[in-house]
């Protein structure tokens, strides 16, 4: 993509977007990676350096989850340093474009695939984790989530203060069903979504891959924010050949400017 076609498809991005009534982002590791955050899969990603995770982790956890609590704990070192690269990690200019679209009443929801709490950290309030986020633990019963910092540890596996139920970390496992607050809301703003920004994912796993297709389906219009082609890239209106945290900006910058 060259220079002038990039900044075409960042006015006609900055164009739907100001002309939608509810514009939702969907949001994938290729902005967690702008990040420093490693990806999983592929070369140098964790899973390769250390081995796929336990494919049947979700069951594990359930069968036992004193063990798992118990190992958790113990095996902290193993993942040290993907959970130095974790807390490390601040948001780029990717995410703070996103928080500032919400704050100009532009972007009324993010459902984001990443769990690493980025977009909190750079003030977005309206977000939906599909698969959680690791700073939080989860109530397996009520659904109601904690803070892992200051959450008391001595008693394993932790319960629930209000209704009992087991407690684990937010982050969904393989084998886990994703939360169904979370599905719910995803469902939700979908539904009243008539244009989506797909950043830095390819959307081929699902639930995440039936959004684009269903917003696509019902009128609305998608554009993609990612420096690599993806399945979806024929589905869009707009298609930024960027990084997020290069391109979104420029596209705020533009809608602001359409508005002022
Ligand atoms: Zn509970």
């Amino acid at each position: 993509m060259t220079q002038a076609q990039l900044e075409q498809a960042i006015d006609e991005a900055a164009r739907l977007i100001a002309s939608s009534r509810h514009v939702v982002a969907l949001v994938g590791a290729g902005l967690s990676v702008e990040s420093g955050v490693p990806t999983f899969r592929g070369p140098g990603g964790m899973w390769t350096k250390y081995g796929e995770p336990d494919m049947r982790g979700y069951e594990r956890f359930m069968d036992d989850p004193r063990k798992w609590w118990e190992e958790r704990v113990s095996r902290a070192s193993t993942y040290k340093e993907l959970v130095e690269a974790l807390d490390e990690a601040v948001p780029n200019d990717g995410h703070f474009a996103l928080r500032d679209l919400e704050e100009a009443g532009h972007l009324k929801h993010i459902i984001t695939q990443n769990i690493d709490n980025l977009h909190q950290i750079a003030g977005s309030i309206a977000i939906t984790e599909i698969h959680g986020n690791r700073t939080k633990l989860r109530c397996l019963e009520c659904s109601q989530r904690w803070d892992l910092d200051g959450f008391p540890l001595d008693e394993l596996p932790p319960h629930c203060p209000d209704c009992g139920g087991v407690v684990k970390g937010d982050t969904v496992m393989f084998g886990e069903p994703i939360p169904r607050d979370a599905l719910d809301e995803c469902i939700n703003q979908t539904r009243m979504c008539d244009c989506m920004l797909l950043v830095g994912t390819s959307a081929v796993v699902y639930p995440a891959a039936a959004f684009p297709e269903d917003v696509k389906r019902m009128g609305g219009v998608l554009i993609e924010v990612n420096p690599n082609e993806t399945p979806l890239t024929a589905m869009c209106a707009a298609v930024l050949r960027a990084a997020a945290g290069e391109s979104l900006p420029l596209v705020v910058q533009r809608v602001r400017e359409m508005m002022a």
